[in-house]
C-alpha cells in the first residue's frame, strides 16, 4: 500500500466544500477592493528564493525542495509566492504600463518543516500584494480587507498584530543595538542563533527557541529607532487602523521570517492555536524589487495560511455540501438508460439529479439517497414505463406523488420549484 509523502495530505469532498467557500469569499471581496488573480509557476530558479526570502532564514536553509534538474540547473518547489510575484512584475516590466499593481494568487507552497499539528509540508497560502505604492494607508487597507474577509468566513478571537521594521537608513543602529545585547546573552542562546547572530541579528528576534525567545524577552526594540520618516509611516498605519475601527496590539517583539521586510509588518493571530497562532503574516518589502534587480519601487503584502484559516472558520461543511435536488432510482436496465438522458437534461437546466446506475434492489438505493439527503427521490421501474408515470417522493415529508413520464424535466421543475 503506497501511502502519503509525510507532512502531505489530501483535502477530501467534505472538507473541501470549506476551501472552496474560504475561496470564493476571499476572490469576491479582493475583486471589490481592485485586485486581479495572477498565477505564478510553482517552480522557481532557487537562486529566485535565495536571493530574496535570505541565505540566512529558516526557509532558504533547511525548508527547500530544492532539485538539479537534469541539465543540472537548480530548482525549488515555491516555499511562498511573493519572490515570484515580483519576480514576475520585473520580468514584464509590468511597472512600466502601471507601476501600481494590486495583485492575488491562491496555491500550495512547500517548506520541509517538522510536520505537526497545522504545519504541513505542502500547504496553501491567499496571498495579497501591492506593488508600485509606498503608502502606510495601503497597508491599513489591506489590514482592514483581511479583518473584513475573517468576519466574513466567522472567524472568531483573532487580533491583529503590528510592528516596524524601520527601513535601511534606520536599521542600522537598531541592529548595533541589537547585536550588543545578544552578545551579552549569547551564552543562553541556541546555535542557530549563535552562528547567525552577526551577520543577521533580526534573526535571532524570530527564533523560535523557548530559551532563546526567554533571553531575548527584554532586546532592545526598533519602534525606538526609527527615523522621522520611518515613524510617521507607523503613525500614518496606527492612525488608518483606528479611522478605519480596527483594533490592533503593537508588538515591539514581532519580527517575520524572511529577510526582505522593511517598515510595516503585521500577523494575524488566533488564540486557539497554540504554537500555530499565525494565520496570516504580512509587511511591506520597500527594498525587494532592487535587490532582485528591478526598478527601485516599494510594495507590501500578506500571505494567509489557507489550512489553518480552513480549520478555524466558522463555516459548517455539512451545510456547504451539495446535496442532489432529486435521486432517481432506476430500477432495471430500460429504467436506467431512460433516466440516464433525463438526468444529463436535468443537470443542463440547473437541477443536481443523482442517478444510480448500480442496479441495486429499491431499499439499497432508498439508504443511499437518505444517506446523500437527497430532496426527492425519483422511483422509476419497469411498471412506472408502462404507466408513463414515476413515483416521487419527498424526502422530507415522506409524501409520494405520481409524476408524468412525457414531459418529465418540466413536471419535475414544476414541484422543485414550488
Ligand atoms: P509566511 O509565509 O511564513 O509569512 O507564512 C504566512 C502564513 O502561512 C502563516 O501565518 C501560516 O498561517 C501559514 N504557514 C506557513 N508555513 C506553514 C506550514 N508549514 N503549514 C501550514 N501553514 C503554514
Amino acid at each position: 500500500m503506497i501511502q502519503l509523502v509525510r507532512g502531505f495530505r489530501d483535502i477530501l469532498p467534505g472538507e473541501i466544500e470549506r476551501w472552496q467557500e474560504i475561496e470564493k469569499t476571499a476572490v469576491s471581496l479582493f475583486e471589490n477592493f481592485g485586485f486581479k488573480e495572477i498565477r505564478i509557476p510553482i517552480l522557481e530558479r532557487t537562486e529566485l528564493f535565495a536571493r530574496s526570502i535570505g541565505e540566512d532564514t529558516d526557509i532558504v536553509e533547511k525548508e527547500m525542495y530544492t532539485f538539479a534538474d537534469r541539465k543540472g540547473e537548480l530548482i525549488t518547489l515555491r516555499p511562498e509566492a511573493t519572490a515570484s510575484i515580483v519576480r514576475s512584475y520585473i520580468q514584464h516590466k509590468t511597472y512600466a504600463k502601471d507601476p501600481v499593481q494590486k495583485l492575488y494568487t491562491i496555491g500550495p507552497m512547500f517548506r520541509r518543516e517538522r510536520p505537526q499539528k497545522g504545519r504541513y509540508r505542502q500547504f496553501y497560502q491567499i496571498d495579497v500584494e501591492v506593488l508600485g505604492d509606498e503608502s502606510a494607508y495601503v497597508d491599513a487597507l489591506l489590514i482592514f480587507m483581511l479583518v473584513t474577509l475573517f468576519e466574513r468566513l466567522l472567524v472568531k478571537d483573532v487580533s491583529t498584530h503590528i510592528n516596524s521594521l524601520g527601513c535601511s537608513k534606520c536599521r542600522p543602529d537598531f541592529k548595533a543595538a541589537l547585536s550588543e545585547f545578544i552578545n551579552s546573552k549569547s551564552a543562553a542562546l541556541c546555535s542557530d542563533c549563535n552562528r547567525r547572530k552577526d551577520r543577521n541579528p533580526l534573526r535571532v528576534l524570530d527564533c523560535k527557541v523557548p530559551k532563546c525567545r526567554e533571553a531575548m524577552k527584554d532586546a532592545p526594540s526598533i519602534l525606538d529607532s526609527l527615523d522621522s520618516d520611518c515613524q510617521k509611516h507607523f503613525d500614518d498605519l496606527k492612525q488608518s487602523l483606528e479611522d478605519l475601527n480596527i483594533p490592533y496590539i503593537i508588538d515591539k517583539s514581532l519580527v517575520r521570517g524572511l529577510d526582505y521586510y522593511t517598515r510595516t509588518i503585521f500577523e494575524i493571530q488566533s488564540r486557539y492555536e497554540g504554537a500555530q497562532n499565525a494565520i496570516c503574516g504580512g509587511g511591506r518589502y520597500d527594498n525587494l524589487m532592487k535587490t532582485l534587480g528591478g526598478p527601485d519601487l516599494p510594495a507590501t503584502g500578506f500571505a494567509i495560511g489557507f489550512d489553518r484559516l480552513a480549520e478555524i472558520s466558522g463555516l459548517q461543511s455539512t451545510d456547504l455540501v451539495k446535496r442532489p435536488d432529486v435521486f432517481i432510482a432506476a430500477l432495471g436496465e430500460k429504467s436506467i438508460s431512460k433516466a440516464l438522458k433525463w438526468s444529463c437534461r436535468m443537470a443542463l437546466e440547473g437541477i443536481y439529479a443523482e442517478l444510480d446506475m448500480s442496479g441495486r434492489s429499491l431499499k439499497a438505493l432508498m439508504k443511499r439517497a437518505d444517506r446523500m439527503g437527497a430532496g426527492y427521490v425519483l422511483i422509476i421501474g419497469e411498471q412506472e414505463l408502462m404507466d408513463g408515470s414515476a413515483v416521487l417522493r419527498n424526502m422530507k415529508t415522506k409524501e409520494q406523488e405520481s409524476i408524468g413520464i412525457e414531459g418529465i424535466v418540466e413536471n419535475l421543475k414544476k414541484v422543485l420549484l414550488k
